[in-house]
């Protein structure tokens, strides 16, 4: 069988989780979002929620050991293949992931780096908006509802995340280039990664995915 599992990587805002949804719903793939796990453990208030909510809300990563245990778990529902959105965060968690896959005979087809910079990031990440009923996520700017803030989806009144505020975002730019961005040379090293420009039209960039993906 065609080996079809994925890791999205790229700063926080770079439409991971986006293209992600997409390219798993379209192909058959499992998309496990960390961050959307985590945030459901927060709102149902478990232990992994009570755990994470301060880190999360602060900007900083969850300890590794945490994730990794959540990631093993997750890894049990996978058929076709997978797509990792925000996983892994730190060189420790890409290791770990390793053994995990090894073990697993799971092997990765490529680690897919969304290219955004900066200055576009922050502009991103201010202007986000999601529905705290569906998930449905929209930006003020690029991709507005069509009634002010309300949810095309569900109806619902969008919210912002608690991480949207410009110092969490600060932040969270800064841990990403400090902690997550060293996987780029690990993937490179191993011959994984493609790096793909994640500015411009949505469907361009999920077009650009695509060709890699059957490549
Ligand atoms: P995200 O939705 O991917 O931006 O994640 C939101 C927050 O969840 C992050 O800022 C971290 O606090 C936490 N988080 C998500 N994924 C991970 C991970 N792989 N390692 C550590 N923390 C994570």
């Amino acid at each position: 069988m065609a080996v079809l599992n994925f890791i999205f990587l790229g700063p926080p805002g770079a439409g991971k989780g986006t293209q992600a949804e997409i390219i798993a719903k379209k192909h058959g793939l499992v998309k496990i979002s960390t961050g959307d796990i985590l945030r459901e453990a927060v709102k149902n208030g478990t232990e992994l929620g009570k755990l994470a909510d301060g880190y999360m809300k602060a900007g900083e990563l969850v300890p590794d050991e945490i994730m990794l245990g959540l990631i093993e778990e997750q890894l049990e529902k996978i058929d076709k293949g997978f797509i990792l959105d925000g996983f892994p965060r730190t060189v420790k968690q890409a290791e770990g992931l390793d053994e995990l896959l090894k073990k697993k005979n799971m092997p990765l087809k490529a680690v897919i780096l969304l290219d955004v910079p900066d200055e576009e990031i922050v502009k991103r990440l201010s202007a986000r908006r999601v529905c705290p009923n569906c998930g449905a996520v929209y930006n003020m700017i690029y991709n507005p509802p069509k009634n002010d803030e309300i949810c095309d989806v569900c109806g619902t009144k969008l919210v912002q995340r608690k991480d949207d505020n410009p110092e969490t975002i600060k932040r969270r730019l800064a841990v990403y280039h400090e902690q997550t961005a060293p996987l780029i040379d690990y993937y490179k090293e191993k011959g994984l990664l493609v790096r793909i420009d994640g500015t411009g039209e949505p469907e361009k960039i999920t077009r650009a995915i695509e060709e890699v993906i059957f490549k």
